[in-house]
C-alpha cells in the first residue's frame, strides 16, 4: 500500500546522517531532536502546544486521561474507524457511544451525533478518516451547546486544512480542544517505528498532558497523578523533522495520484471515487473506492494475485466486533457503516507512485471489476 523503501532512498543521505548524529549524541530520550521537532510541528500546525508521545493510541488515551472523566461517562465516536479510538475509551472505564458516518465522506454524521448525546456525554472524538476533516464547524457548535470536549483523531489527516465559513483556515487537529496523531510508518507523516503526538491550544490541558506522559511526574520522583510512560524516541524525532519539511510536497504527490485514479474511474458504473468535502483539503491517507455489483473480496483477491496491494478499511465496524460487543448495539443499527464495510476497497496510495504504476493499477482494477461481477 505504501512504498517506504523508495521514499527512504530518496532522502537516505539526510536520514542516515541524522540518525547517526543521535546515536553519537547518546541523547536517546527527550533530547534536543525531540524538542526541535516539537517546536517545528507547533509552527507547521499553528498550534500552541505539541506534546510528543509514543504512538497515536497513547495520544488518544492521554488526551482522555487529561479530561478527568469518571467511569460511566460517555464518549461518542464513529463505529467506522480504526479500533484505537474505541479501545482507549473502553480501557479508561468510560462508555463508548457509537454513531454512524456520512455515506459520502465516511466521517461522523453531525445529525447522528446530536441524537446520541445524553446527560452523561462528556466528549466526542471525530475521526478525520482517510485524510479529510469531519465537519468541524457543526461539530464544535454542537459541542459548545452541550458543553462537550472535542478530541480530534487526526492520525490519518495530518496536514489537512479545514476551511471555516468566514474564510479562515486551521490545520486538522487544532480545532477541537485536543488533537491526536500517529507517526506509524505508513501514516502521512510516518517515522521508522512508533510515534505519536497530542496538540492543544489550552495551556492547562497541555500542562496536564505533559505530566501524564511522564509518569504523572512534574518534580522528579514526586507523582501527583497517575500517569503513563509515553515518549517519542530522539531517533524518531530526527527522522520526523526531515519528513515534516516534505509533508506538503508528499501530500501533493498523493493528491496527484488520487486525481489520476479519479479520472480513470469517473465513468465506471460499479465504482464511486472518493467524495471531497468542500470545507477541507484531502491529504489522501487512503484512496478508498465504493464498489457496487461486484464481490469486493474477489476483487481484492484478483488484485493481490497480481501483486497489487488492495486493502479493506474496515471490514467490520466496531459495534460488530467481539471485543466491543454490547447489548445496546446489534447488526443493522448503523446501516451506512455496515454497507461501507461490505463495499469499500482502498488502492495503493503513497508518495512514490509513478505514471507507469498508476496505469497498471487502473487497468488491473478495471479488469478485476469485470472478473468479480455478481
Ligand atoms: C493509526 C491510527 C491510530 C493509532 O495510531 P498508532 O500510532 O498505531 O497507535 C488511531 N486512530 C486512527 C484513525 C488511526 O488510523
Amino acid at each position: 500500500m505504501v512504498d517506504l523503501k523508495r521514499q527512504y532512498e530518496n532522502i537516505q543521505d539526510e536520514i542516515d546522517a541524522a540518525v547517526l548524529d543521535v546515536i553519537r549524541s547518546t541523547q536517546y530520550i527527550n533530547g534536543p531532536e525531540v524538542k526541535a521537532f516539537q517546536k517545528e510541528l507547533e509552527a507547521y500546525l499553528g498550534v500552541k502546544h505539541v506534546i510528543p508521545c509514543a504512538n497515536g493510541t497513547d495520544a488518544l488515551q492521554v488526551a482522555m486521561m487529561a479530561l478527568d472523566l469518571k467511569p460511566g461517562d460517555e464518549v461518542i465516536t464513529t463505529t467506522f474507524t480504526f479500533v484505537a479510538t474505541v479501545e482507549v475509551i473502553a480501557l479508561l472505564g468510560l462508555t463508548p457511544v457509537l454513531v454512524d458516518v456520512d455515506p459520502e465522506t465516511f466521517n461522523i454524521d453531525p445529525e447522528a451525533l446530536k441524537k446520541a448525546i445524553t446527560p452523561k456525554t462528556k466528549a466526542i472524538v471525530p475521526v478525520h478518516l482517510f485524510g479529510q476533516c469531519a465537519h468541524m464547524e457543526s461539530l464544535m457548535k454542537i459541542a459548545k451547546a452541550h458543553n462537550l470536549y472535542v478530541i480530534e483523531d487526526t492520525a490519518q489527516a495530518i496536514g489537512s486544512d479545514y476551511h471555516f465559513n468566514d474564510g479562515s483556515s486551521k490545520k486538522a487537529g487544532t480545532i477541537g480542544h485536543i488533537g491526536c496523531t500517529s507517526f506509524f510508518p505508513s501514516k502521512n507523516l510516518g517515522c521508522y517505528g512508533d510515534g505519536g503526538a497530542i496538540f492543544t491550544n489550552d495551556d492547562a490541558l497541555a500542562g496536564k498532558m505533559r505530566v501524564i506522559v511522564n509518569h504523572g511526574m512534574e518534580v522528579r520522583y514526586y507523582h501527583d497523578s497517575v500517569g503513563v510512560n509515553s515518549r517519542l524516541d530522539s531517533i524518531q524525532a530526527a527522522i520526523l523533522r526531515i519528513k515534516l519539511r516534505r509533508l506538503d510536497s508528499y501530500a501533493k504527490a498523493r493528491l496527484q495520484a488520487a486525481e489520476y485514479y479519479d479520472k480513470a474511474f469517473a465513468n465506471h458504473p460499479g465504482l464511486q471515487t472518493p467524495v471531497r468535502s468542500p470545507f477541507t483539503s484531502h491529504v489522501f491517507h487512503q484512496y478508498t473506492l465504493k464498489t457496487t455489483g461486484v464481490n469486493r473480496f474477489k476483487l481484492q483477491e484478483y488484485l493481490m494475485e497480481r501483486d497489487i496491494p488492495a486493502m479493506v478499511y474496515y471490514p467490520v465496524p466496531m459495534h460488530m466486533q467481539k471485543a466491543y460487543d454490547d447489548p445496546r448495539y446489534r447488526k443493522g443499527d448503523f446501516p451506512v457503516s455496515e454497507a461501507l464495510s461490505e463495499s469499500v476497497i482502498s488502492l495503493p496510495m503513497h508518495t512514490e507512485l509513478d505514471k507507469e504504476q498508476l496505469i497498471h493499477i487502473v487497468n488491473m482494477v478495471l479488469d478485476g471489476m469485470e472478473a468479480s461481477k455478481v
